[in-house]
């Protein structure tokens, strides 16, 4: 489903450059869930990004489903990533003056779907995380572990091919790491979502299919010494 081949991204910081990835390969079957493990600052999240068409590589191809990333204009791009790729981070990124509900519908309002079919994909989003009796919440009246499920809900409410979390647990205290754990477990096995996630933390690679460690612009199927 994901082709990384060869790529390499290097940053620019004034004089310097910052080689975070160098001739880099990985696939990604339909189905996994991969876990990315490494050292702070190994370019986790820029990989991730790279994947998600957040940014683009300095050299090299990423190709998701067939479609060369690369090859895509800005535009035709940012449309893509709509219709491809769910995105959940580690600071839930919700908009605090939206309601649940609305908060999981902004992906939608980039498609083409009625008001009336928007409705029906956030209520089947809130369901599949276990959050229907919150729908009308705020953000703020919500415990950590329930935005982290709307955060979830708004990732997966497009039907999006590849499911991206970076650190989805990394603000969460172990009980409410778990059961966001467990969801995204089910998500992959119940309905097949392919996973690809950024993360520290033992607990959450141990739930993953496979695991892969980034170390100095390389990955490995090992741990770094
Ligand atoms: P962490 O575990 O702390 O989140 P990470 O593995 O996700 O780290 P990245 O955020 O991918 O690491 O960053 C990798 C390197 O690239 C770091 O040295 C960082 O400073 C640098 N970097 C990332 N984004 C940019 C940018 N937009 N401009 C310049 N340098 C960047
Ligand atoms: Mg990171």
């Amino acid at each position: 489903l994901v082709k990384i081949n060869r790529v390499s991204k290097t940053f620019h910081r004034g004089s310097e450059d910052i080689h975070v990835l160098s001739n880099l390969d990985l696939e990604v079957q339909e189905g996994e869930f991969l876990a990315l493990m490494g050292p702070s600052g190994s370019g986790k999240s820029t990989l991730l990004n790279l994947i998600g068409g957040l940014d683009r590589a300095t050299s090299g191809d990423v190709e998701i489903g067939g479609q060369s990333i690369g090859r895509l204009s800005d535009r035709q791009l940012a449309a893509w990533r709509a219709r491809h790729i769910g995105f959940v981070f580690q600071f839930y990124n919700l908009l605090p003056t939206l309601t649940a509900e609305r908060n999981v519908e902004l992906p939608l309002l980039l498609t083409h779907l009625s008001k009336s079919q928007r409705k029906d994909h956030v209520k089947i989003a809130l369901d599949v995380v276990g959050l229907s009796h919150r729908t009308k919440h705020y953000p703020r009246t919500l415990s950590g572990g329930e935005q982290q499920r709307v955060g979830i809900a708004r990732g997966i409410v497009t039907d999006p091919t590849i499911l991206l979390c970076d650190e989805p647990t990394g603000d969460l205290d172990r009980k409410s790491g778990d059961e966001i754990l467990s969801l995204l477990q089910e998500l992959n096995k119940a309905h097949g979502k392919t996973i690809v996630m950024v993360t520290h933390d033992p607990h959450a690679s141990a739930r993953a299919t496979r695991t892969v460690h980034l170390d100095k612009g390389q990955l490995s199927t090992e741990a770094p010494a």
